[in-house]
């Protein structure tokens, strides 16, 4: 075959689905896990199995990490660091921009070179390029070099030198998924002490969650302008409408914490002499820059 080889470290459900996009698509690879036991499947179904994290280094170029976190990637490849020269660690582990700065200096200390990346669908989206683009960022001609194989597993979104550049947008995404996957939860406990079941709320929550791009266009050149102005919304108006999410909420006899903290950044916002401004003007509670 002529397809790049690779090395995958880590067989969690991630570097397992990544191992066998490689092995459809024709590319040889080698794999190691601390748990030895789940590169069983694996190497019956193709894959060569190291027997020591340096013969796994040792048979590629290209080394594939998809650990727990960073600090799982220190465990693993510290004892074995002086295997790591002309090796590209492609870091498909999730972390912080910070964590992931600090790793491409290592692994350029140990005469390697790092690409970060920011993974965003489960498993079941491994192999699926046409469905989901996975950051990445760190030296670019090393990018370049390797993208063609990443490509097996997602489609890819280089977004520059810095390697902490991938984890960021990443964590940028998760800050967007988590607040609204948890905000929805929050709506269906008050729907459900109701008697508002999930199913039947599905659609006005569907409709809510699509409204959204259209308010992200609209607000998104005003706030990179730093301008809040008040003429479609108003903070105090914003404020009272947060109120009454936070009172329905106990009135149904549901924890409330959520949308009371909602209601905190908006108080602090109307303390801050905000109140005939857009509640776009929260970004500033948010960076410190009331006074
Ligand atoms: P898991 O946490 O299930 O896999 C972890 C892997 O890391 C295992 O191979 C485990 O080894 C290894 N590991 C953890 N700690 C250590 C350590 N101290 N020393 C050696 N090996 C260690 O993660 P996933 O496979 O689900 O995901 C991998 C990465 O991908 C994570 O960073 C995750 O955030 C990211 N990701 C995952 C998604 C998902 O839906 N699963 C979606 C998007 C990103 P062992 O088998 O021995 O325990």
């Amino acid at each position: 075959t002529s397809k790049q080889s690779v090395t995958v470290i880590g067989l969690g459900p991630m570097g397992q689905a990544m191992t066998r996009a490689f092995l459809a698509n024709g590319h040889p690879v080698t794999v190691w896990n601390r748990t030895a036991a789940r590169a069983e499947e694996l190497a019956a179904e193709g894959a060569t199995r190291a027997a020591t994290v340096e013969a796994a280094l040792a048979a590629n170029e290209l080394v594939i990490l998809s650990l727990t976190d960073y600090d799982a990637m220190y465990a693993v490849l510290e004892p074995a660091a002086s295997a790591l020269a002309g090796r590209v660690l492609v870091n498909l582990s999730s972390d912080t921009p910070a964590k992931a700065r600090e790793a491409a200096a290592w692994a350029d200390g140990h005469g390697a070179r790092h690409l970060t990346g920011g993974v965003q669908v489960p498993p079941s989206g491994i192999g699926r390029p046409e469905e989901s683009a996975t950051f990445y960022s760190g030296p670019e001609e090393i990018f370049e070099a390797h993208a063609a194989t990443l490509q097996v597993l997602t489609a890819t979104d280089y977004r520059g030198e810095d390697p902490g550049l991938a984890a960021l947008y990443y964590q940028l995404q998760m800050d967007i998924f988590w607040s609204s996957m948890t905000s929805w939860l929050h709506a269906l406990a008050v729907a459900d002490a109701n008697g508002v079941s999930a199913e039947e709320f599905l659609p006005y929550a569907t409709s809510t969650v699509a409204s959204l791009p259209g308010f992200l266009a609209f607000y998104t050149p005003r706030i990179d302008k730093g301008e809040h102005p008040g003429d479609v919304d108003r903070l105090a108006m914003c404020a009272a409408g947060v109120d009454h999410i936070v009172h329905t909420a106990r009135d149904s006899g549901i924890d409330a914490a959520l949308p009371a903290a909602v209601r905190d950044v908006f108080r602090r916002g109307l303390a801050a002499g905000r109140p005939g401004d857009s509640f776009t003007s929260l970004i500033e509670v948010f960076k410190g820059s009331n006074s």
